[in-house]
């Protein structure tokens, strides 16, 4: 078997002791004689994995007992249409933070449904760089303030949680759930697609102040009312089961790892050698102002873009394999997600070093 360095931004890389216990699992789970795909959502084995699998996110995270948490379909992308269907009810003013890509989609499609006032934007900066707490001036009156405390695509992450007063918090924290711990307090919703660091796509997972559950926009679908989903366990319809099957193996895998303060501190080791190996160097580059540096993708230019394809094709012949940048930001970007092992940054960064003076 050999398994590349999967440096993807999502679907991305699980723990390789994840995928062996889904494998020895996967025809007959504890003596079931089922694999969990096969199995009923309200049958008892189901329900005690989807038991398991809460508390175990609940003591991760610590989360609070006034929050819900949601195990739904549709990915992040449909929460950015269900937060203002479900938060701006008889308010329909929302203040959104646009710090990239994934804060412009949440915003566009929130503008369908609520009236969006974007408190601050770095697209004059090309999204390089997050706003200091001082420049944030929400408007009293707006049912949430909305931002993405980690931009995938641009690998720009606030270094802070935004202090928004009364005004419920809500993040889009895909890329970075899981990575650190965080006080779920200071937030009315966290939202985050499993792809990256919670397990395979198809599951999204919601963390919701109680007292935001209940009201919703007038023809709300039910699928979209967090209400439903909430009174009903997550089980209104079917939930993806499997996926939260496999969540569930990396949240035990999180807690034989030391929990959420075990990983930040691999997390913080493995992204300052990365960025090290960059800033030591004139040939490689980050676009990104250092405070906002992200732990979770790390996007990177060469000096010379013509180089670009030989530096994919050297890097994937030593394993280090989808390491290209997006479309919209060019150059280099590797995603070290939780589940990515320090041994595959010390890989790539002895390749960077070995390729700069072949090249320079
Ligand atoms: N928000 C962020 C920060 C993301 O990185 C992504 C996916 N890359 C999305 C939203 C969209 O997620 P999904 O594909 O699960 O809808």
């Amino acid at each position: 078997m050999s398994r590349l360095y999967n440096f993807s931004a999502g679907p991305a890389i699980l723990p390789e002791e994840v995928l062996v216990k889904a494998r020895d699992e996967i025809m007959d789970w504890h003596g079931s004689g089922m694999s969990v795909m096969e199995m009923s959502h309200r049958g008892k084995e189901f329900m005690s994995i989807a038991k398991k699998v809460e508390d175990d996110l609940r003591q991760l995270m610590s989360i609070p007992v006034n929050y819900k948490v949601l195990f739904l379909q549709g990915g992040a992308s449909s929460q950015f249409a269900m937060l203002p269907l479900n938060l701006a009810v008889k308010n329909k003013q929302a203040d959104y933070i646009n710090t990239g890509a994934w804060s412009k989609k949440a915003i566009s499609e929130a503008k369908k449904y609520c009236d969006v006032n974007v408190v601050w934007s770095g697209e004059a900066d090309n999204f390089t760089t997050t706003p200091e707490p001082d420049e944030l001036k929400f408007n009293p009156d707006a049912a949430y303030v909305h931002y993405t405390p980690n931009e995938t695509i641009g690998g720009v992450e606030f270094p802070y949680v935004p202090d928004t007063g009364d005004i419920p918090l809500v993040a889009d924290m895909s890329s970075t759930i899981l990575s650190r711990p965080i006080d779920v307090s200071k937030f009315g919703v966290i939202y985050a697609g499993a792809q990256k660091n919670i397990g395979p796509a198809g599951l999204t997972v919601v963390i919701i102040r109680d007292d935001l559950i209940g009201e919703c926009q007038d023809k709300t679908p039910s699928m979209f009312m967090y209400s439903i989903h909430a009174s009903n366990e997550s089980m209104y319809n079917t939930p993806p089961t499997y996926g939260m099957y496999l969540a569930g193996l990396v949240f035990e895998w999180l807690l034989e790892k030391g929990g959420l303060s075990g990983m930040a501190a691999i997390n913080e080791r493995k992204a300052k050698k990365l960025y090290e190996a960059i800033d030591q160097s004139s040939f490689y580059n980050s676009p990104v102002e250092v405070k906002s540096r992200s732990w979770m993708n790390v996007p990177f230019t060469l000096s010379d873009a013509e180089l670009d394809a030989t530096f994919l094709k050297q890097a994937a012949e030593k394993g280090l394999s989808t390491l290209k940048g997006h479309r919209s930001v060019g150059g280099m970007r590797a995603s070290i997600y939780n589940a990515m092992p320090e041994r595959g940054i010390d890989a790539l960064v002895e390749f960077m070093h070995e390729f700069e003076p072949q090249h320079a």
